[in-house]
């Protein structure tokens, strides 16, 4: 079974997922972290401006999860590390990059290759499973989004003002949705889900009845 959601940042993809993964037993599956390991890397090897050396690092990387939500890169726990400012400022181009989501495309259906999942990201609808059992959009305004953000960042110690946050999700938002190949989509087959005014716990109901409606 997958469960794919997709939608901006900040929309709460990755709450939700969280919560639908333990209610259905589910492996969890954030693919952003997948491309915030490619930034974290391409940070360390000095070589963010350089394409062909993030293509390079991009095909051999060594990315895992563990149940607990826990990233591992090159088995290290980057859980937190990718989280940064740093990262966060210029993970979206380097997910722009073509051979860089191949990549990372074909990890993220290994991943999910042996159990069944819950994956969210921007393309899990359109690219990685587009036959997914239940596809769904997970939308906000874009002030509500940057909230939530600032809150989250506050919790894990993120030194970022809420306008840093509003114009990085500006800057997100158009770049997710003007790429050459994943860009962040609505299409029919998507259920559509508006969490401006719900909270978490109405948005997971509204899934739920979606997924035991099937
Ligand atoms: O979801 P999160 O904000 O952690 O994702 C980090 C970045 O990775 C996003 O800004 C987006 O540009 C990119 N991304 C993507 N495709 C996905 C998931 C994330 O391009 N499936």
């Amino acid at each position: 079974m997958v469960v794919a959601i997709d939608g901006p940042a900040g929309s709460g993809k990755g709450t939700v997922a969280s919560i639908l993964s333990k209610k259905y037993n589910l492996i969890n599956i954030d693919t952003g972290a997948t491309y915030r390991c490619v930034a974290l890397k391409a940070i360390r090897n000095n070589c963010v401006d350089d394409i062909n050396k993030i293509i390079e690092l991009s095909n051999n990387i060594d990315i895992k999860f563990d149940l607990n939500n826990n990233v591992y890169l090159d088995n290290e726990d980057v859980t937190e590390l990718i989280r940064s400012k740093e990262v966060t400022k210029i993970v979206s181009p380097i997910s722009s990059i073509v051979e860089v989501r191949k990549n990372m495309v074909d990890l993220q259906r290994k991943l999910a290759s042996n159990s069944s999942v819950v994956m969210e990201g921007r393309d899990i609808t359109t690219v990685v499973f587009p036959n997914a059992d239940y596809k769904f959009y997970l939308d906000a305004s874009i002030e509500e989004r940057a909230k939530r953000r600032f809150i989250q960042n506050q919790e894990k110690n993120i030194d970022m003002s809420y306008e840093e946050i509003l114009e990085n999700i500006k800057a997100r938002d158009y770049n997710d949705m003007h790429k050459e190949v994943g860009s962040l989509m609505r299409t029919d087959e998507q259920v559509y889900i508006d969490s401006t005014n719900m909270t978490i716990d109405e948005v997971v109901e509204e899934m739920s009845k979606v997924i035991e409606v099937k």
